[in-house]
């Protein structure tokens, strides 16, 4: 229990006198649950967001704009994003940040696939929204200069947010504003 995020000595041991205390079969059904996750659970083969089908249920949907694509850390930024009721292209989730410290390179990351949909010609717009952290950056630019002769449209979320936040905390409507009001990703640091 205590290998969990967020869950120190103290509280694994709450929980694990909680779950002792619990019938039997109450255990049975909390592991059979975190087993059929493990099983079932997949990953969207196009943009990488969390799915119980081969496509996510927003790469499915015709009514978003399928040449607008909102690139996030993780599904925690999509659920983030999708709360705030703004955004109406797609998504592509990288499954981390480039991080030499924490040892994670860009070929760990789903970079290539993101790249890939680009060549093709699939996207019109790009819009970075990682966290304003030195690692977000890091993979921002990154996968900037892979796009960059492109002709497509790259931005980034305007930043209401102030620098360090991650997305998930940014509250819902200063999120929204800042997607709506995108700017140049070039302007960022060109003018520095
Ligand atoms: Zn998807």
């Amino acid at each position: 229990m205590s290998q969990l995020p967020g869950i120190g000595k103290r509280t694994a041991l709450r929980l694990v006198l909680h779950l002792l205390k619990q019938p039997k079969e109450q255990t049975g059904f909390l592991s059979q649950a975190l087993l059929n996750m493990r099983e079932d659970i997949k990953f969207c083969e196009n943009c990488h967001n969390i799915s119980d089908t081969k496509v996510c249920e927003i790469c499915a949907n015709s009514i978003r704009n399928h040449h607008l694509i909102c690139v996030v850390e993780d599904i925690r930024d999509v659920m983030a994003i999708e709360n705030t009721g703004q955004y109406k292209g797609i998504y592509h989730v990288l499954g981390g940040k480039i991080s030499p410290i924490e040892g994670v390179g860009p070929s760990q990351l789903n970079i290539s696939s993101l790249v890939e949909k680009v060549k093709l010609g699939k996207v019109i717009e790009i819009i970075f929204a990682l966290s304003s952290t030195i690692e977000g950056d890091t993979t921002n630019f990154y996968i900037y200069k892979q796009i960059a002769e492109s002709e497509i449209v790259i931005s980034t979320i305007a930043r209401g947010i102030s620098v360090g936040d991650e997305l998930e905390y940014a509250d819902e409507v200063t999120l929204g504003r800042s997607i709506l009001h995108r700017v140049p990703f070039e302007k960022t640091f060109k003018n520095n």
